[in-house]
């Protein structure tokens, strides 16, 4: 059994998880709970603005993912990469992951590099 205050740390492990379920709420969708993560599935509302509009599938902030359709495997892999990512940067991976947006683009950015590579920048 997990007490109220359980359940909240649970819901909200991460300072960007409300972020997170903000996104997935103004999606439409109900939160599941998988691999310790929330995951939102939606192609509707802000995840259609924020991921289908733009050809991505999902999209992570904290232990919340917001995904476009069912992940399969291969990018519930790379999204669960971006989760240690925030656990090990904490409050700065927000303006990190910006700041290198901006110097570097997605597909050169390092954190994305990370989260597609088979070797980690951060291990366990
Ligand atoms: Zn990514």
């Amino acid at each position: 059994m997990v007490d109220r205050e359980g359940r909240l740390a649970r819901f909200i492990a991460h300072h960007a998880d409300p972020i997170g379920h903000l996104v997935g709420i103004l999606s439409g969708a109900r939160p599941r709970f998988r691999d310790g993560c929330y995951l939102y599935v939606s192609d509707r509302g802000l995840a259609r603005l924020i991921l289908a509009r733009r050809g991505y599938a999902a999209i992570t902030f904290g232990h919340v993912i917001v995904a476009a359709g069912y992940p399969a495997d291969r990018i519930w892999r790379h999204e669960l990469r971006h989760v240690r990512q925030y656990e090990r940067l904490g409050c700065a991976f927000l303006p990190l992951y910006f700041l290198l947006y901006r110097r570097h683009g997605y597909g050169a950015h390092p954190l994305e590099r990370d989260a597609a590579s088979p070797t980690r920048l951060f291990e366990q």
